[in-house]
Formats: structure tokens, C-alpha cells, sequence
């Protein structure tokens, strides 16, 4: 097992990618804790499902966004835990609009869910991983943040703005051997895509040259991968998971 004896706190898993993140280190051994924003339901029964894989899992419920939810999660899992390997910043929204007709709270709300959140959980985490010289950060990042799309400024600023967080970090943090790096996943199907209309999903398709979009297990296995020994000499990398879209 990739991840015997690691434990990793992971932003907004009860559904999608998170989820399958969540599952997959915990079928390779590590402890999982992990946020959630609504649903208790689908939060607890991921936590039964990770416990019956024989490892230990903790459901909190915090708003990623929230500067002091992030201090006092991170606070929680190291009390019971004592450490933290593992960092995923997985928490996202989209509030999709054409420039000219964003509102404020469109935007405010997308960077703060993507991007401010991944500061707030990289800031608490740091002085833990710092204090192990050890540690894991990845953040998701995704294809808009590299190329831009129309319709998604808001969520493709805050994409590149993980691009950017994780360079600088992995510069300050690569003394104490915390390795710093992000996922650009192109299109996957879960719930965020689910969104979109026929018409779209038809459009986007055609842009891949695997001809189809990528399942979230597809990306939880590359986040083991920069989460585990296999890429111990990887850091400030932003690895594009897109079927050769890009
Ligand atoms: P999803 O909508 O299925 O899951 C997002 C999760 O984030 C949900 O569990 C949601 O409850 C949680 N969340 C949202 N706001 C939150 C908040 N304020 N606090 C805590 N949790 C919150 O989407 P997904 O496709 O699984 O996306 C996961 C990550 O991958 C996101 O950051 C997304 O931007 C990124 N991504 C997805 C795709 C894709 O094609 N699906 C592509 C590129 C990047």
C-alpha cells in the first residue's frame, strides 16, 4: 500500500473527485479526514464506506472559504491524529457568466471557494508539515486555468491563481521537504459537469482527442501518485489530466 500509516485532510469530499480521492487513499492506507458544505448524509456515508476499507476517517463540517473554520479543522485532525501527510484543496464552485453580466457575488463567491480556500487550508497546514519536514499539498487546479475559457473568468482566475499559489509555495516550503503541486484536470464527469447542456457537453467533447471525459478515479490516481514516495523529487508542477485535450 501507497499510503500505510500517512494521514491526509482532503477540502469538499462528499461527491465527485474528492470523493474518489478520498476512497482511494484510504484503500491504500491512510487515515482520511475530510469537509464537507451541505449534505451530512452523503458526508456520513462516505465515512462508513472509508472506515470499512480499515482505516479512520473524520467528517467535519466547514465552508472552505472560512479563514477560522480552516485553523480550527486543521486544529481538530492533528489533535486526534497528531499530524497531517496529506493536503488536498479539492473544494470548488463554478458561477459561470459572460464578463459584461458577472455580479460581484459571482465572482467574490468562486474566488473564495477556489482560491482563498486553498490559502486558508496551505497557511494552517504549513507549520504542521514544516514542523514533520514532510508532507504532501496538491491542489486542484483545471484546464481553464491554463488556457482560459469564455463564460468562466471567474473560475479560470481563481484556477491560475492555484497555479501561482502552488509555485510560491513550493519554493518556501521545499527547505523543510513539503512538496507542493496541482492537478489541471480537462473534463470530468461529475456533478460540476453535469451542469452543463447537451449542446455544450457535445461541443466539449469534440476538443478531446480521446473522445471521451476523464472519470473521477482517473484523477484520484493521479493526486496518489503526487501524494505518495512515487514523486518524492516533484514539487511546483502543475499535472494536466485532460485525455489530450490540451
Ligand atoms: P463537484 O461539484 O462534484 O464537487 C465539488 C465539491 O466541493 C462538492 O462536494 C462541494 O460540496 C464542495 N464544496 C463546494 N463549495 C464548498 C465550500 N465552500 N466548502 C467546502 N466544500 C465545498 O465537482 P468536482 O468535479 O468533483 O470538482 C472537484 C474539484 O476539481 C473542484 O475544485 C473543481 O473546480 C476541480 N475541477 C473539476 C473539473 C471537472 O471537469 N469536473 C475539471 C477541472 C477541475
Amino acid at each position: 500500500m501507497l499510503l500505510s500509516n500517512k494521514t491526509t485532510l482532503i477540502t469538499g469530499a462528499s461527491r465527485g473527485i474528492g470523493r474518489a480521492i478520498a476512497l482511494l487513499f484510504a484503500s491504500e492506507g491512510s487515515d482520511v479526514a475530510f469537509t464537507y458544505l451541505h449534505s451530512e448524509e452523503s458526508a456520513l456515508s462516505l465515512k462508513t464506506e472509508i472506515e470499512a476499507l480499515g482505516v479512520r476517517c473524520l467528517a467535519i463540517k466547514a465552508d472552505a472559504a472560512d479563514y477560522n473554520a480552516a485553523q480550527d479543522v486543521v486544529k481538530q485532525v492533528v489533535q486526534e491524529w497528531g499530524k497531517i501527510d496529506i493536503l488536498i484543496n479539492n473544494a470548488g464552485v463554478t458561477r459561470d457568466a459572460l464578463i459584461i453580466r458577472m455580479r460581484e457575488e459571482q465572482w467574490d463567491e468562486v474566488m473564495n471557494t477556489n482560491l482563498k480556500s486553498a490559502f486558508n487550508y496551505i497557511q494552517a497546514v504549513s507549520a504542521v508539515m514544516a514542523r514533520q519536514r514532510k508532507g504532501s499539498i496538491i491542489s486542484m487546479s483545471s484546464i481553464v486555468g491554463l488556457n482560459g475559457n469564455a463564460g468562466q473568468a471567474n473560475y479560470a482566475a481563481s484556477k491560475a491563481g492555484i497555479v501561482a499559489l502552488t509555485k510560491s509555495v513550493a519554493k518556501e516550503l521545499g527547505s523543510r521537504n513539503v512538496r507542493v503541486n496541482a492537478i489541471a484536470p480537462g473534463c470530468i464527469e461529475t456533478d460540476m459537469t453535469s451542469a452543463l447542456s447537451d449542446q455544450n457537453k457535445e461541443a466539449i467533447l469534440q476538443m478531446i482527442p480521446m473522445g471521451r471525459v476523464g472519470q473521477p478515479e482517473e484523477v484520484a490516481k493521479v493526486a496518489l501518485f503526487l501524494a505518495s514516495d512515487m514523486s518524492s523529487y516533484i514539487s511546483g508542477q502543475v499535472l494536466q489530466v485532460n485525455g489530450a485535450m490540451a
